[in-house]
């Protein structure tokens, strides 16, 4: 599913590199989480994966299914299956999120060259799914993100992953400063939408949301590298004793 060799990435602006290295590989079905302490590039490798402005791929290279993601427009990579959880978290006034729901679906199926979902469909789509994640049918109609608290923000990125239903998910947690409550949404929506055709890979500073994630395989970043790679339990010897053990382990 997703393939990242050799990954090194460098700032543009200043001639700093943040990535030296990553070699990562997401199987379909399988949920992987990358763990590490602040500063490691954790979020960086996000962001190049997304096609975000700023960053430069100085070696290696990131593939989906055989693809060259760093060959795509970010549009085209998310028609090719990639969601990343902070790609929409925008508020765009003017827009009813229902309305920008269905033109993210049907721009994606359109590039896809499949048919557009129609009106009552869509719709009997959408009502379903947010009835699942507990979002009322005012949250649809309202602007995208305007006014919404963080727990409606993050319920509406998970909205978005459903109804987006892509082969990839990349979940940045790092940052977001989740409360317990929003941990466990976000938990929730992963695990309803886990299936042997999907991949996911969480980035989280925190072992908590691992706690409501099972992960299969955890991965451990410091450096701009992935230093070590193991399961759950890995997660359980961050919390239990930090990155300090680990990281002495691999200097
Ligand atoms: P993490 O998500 O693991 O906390 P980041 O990817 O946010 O790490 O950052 C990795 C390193 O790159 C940090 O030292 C950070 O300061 C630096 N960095 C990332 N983006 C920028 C940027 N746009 N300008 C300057 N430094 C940056
Ligand atoms: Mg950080
Ligand atoms: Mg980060």
């Amino acid at each position: 599913m997703l393939e990242i060799k050799n990954l090194h990435v460098k700032l543009e602006e200043e001639d700093k590199q943040i990535l030296k290295g990553v070699d990562l590989k997401v199987e379909a079905g399988k949920v992987h989480a990358i763990m590490g302490p602040n500063g490691s590039g954790k979020s960086t490798l996000s962001y190049v994966l997304s096609g975000r402005d700023g960053y430069e791929v100085t070696e290696g290279s990131a593939t989906l299914g055989g693809e060259n993601l760093f060959e795509m427009e970010p549009e085209e990579r998310a028609a090719a299956g990639v969601f990343l959880a902070f790609q929409y978290p925008v508020e765009i006034p003017g827009v009813g999120n229902m309305t920008f729901l269905r033109t993210a679906v049907n721009s994606q199926r359109k590039a896809r060259g499949e048919e557009e979902l129609s009106a009552a469909d869509f719709l009997k789509e959408v009502r379903a799914k947010a009835k699942s994640l507990k979002i009322d049918a005012d949250m649809l109609k309202r602007p995208v993100n305007v006014g919404f608290s963080g727990g409606e923000k993050k319920r509406n990125e998970i909205l978005q992953m459903a109804m987006l239903e892509p082969k990839m998910c990349i979940l940045d947690e790092t940052d977001s400063g989740l409360d317990v409550d929003a941990m466990k949404l976000v938990a929730e929506g992963v695990n309803a939408l886990r299936d042997e055709a999907r991949g996911f890979l969480v980035i989280t500073h925190y072992q908590r949301l691992l706690d409501h994630i099972k992960p299969d395989v955890v991965h451990i970043m410091a450096d701009g590298r992935i230093v070590k790679t193991g399961g759950p339990e890995l997660a359980l010897e961050v919390e239990n004793n930090g990155y300090a053990d680990i990281l002495a382990e691999v200097n």
